[in-house]
């Protein structure tokens, strides 16, 4: 009978294992590690279109921002991108960084689950976590 006790137990402390994991999963989110490749004069993202994915962002967006941060012309090409002129891998990490503030993360709670909406040609930022409705930083939306 004591078996079966300590049976419960552990099933009650994998189902609080499996809660806690995937409340962090929804809290937060990771962006991909940056897959350069450089071509002569240009730089292809390899893995770009992972990003418009963990971002939940329209993927001409995310290359339109990458292109007017860069100030250089960005093309897609399938799930690579490629820019004009040489980048560092860090470049990308910074500027993703920068979005995920600017075009992603909620000034009120925090929280990267938010859409954005335009009305009258202003871009609002609204949270799916807290509700908060805010105008959105960045200018390339
Ligand atoms: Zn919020």
């Amino acid at each position: 009978m004591g078996g079966r006790k300590e049976e419960y137990v552990g099933l009650l402390k994998r189902i609080e294992g499996s809660l806690s994991e995937k409340e962090q999963a929804s809290g937060r989110f990771e962006l991909p590690p940056v897959d350069v490749m450089w071509e002569g004069q240009k730089t292809f993202l390899r893995n770009f279109s992972d990003f418009p994915k963990v971002l939940r962002r329209d993927p001409d967006k995310v290359l339109q921002y990458l292109s007017k941060e860069f100030a250089v012309p960005a093309e897609r090409m399938g799930d690579k991108a490629m820019f004009v002129g040489k980048r560092d891998p860090d470049d990308f990490t910074r500027l993703f960084n920068i979005y995920v503030k600017d075009y992603l993360e909620c000034p009120t709670c925090g929280s990267p689950d938010t859409r954005i909406s335009k009305a009258n040609r202003i871009s609002f930022l609204t949270c799916e976590a807290c509700g908060a409705k805010a105008t959105l930083k960045g200018k390339y939306a």
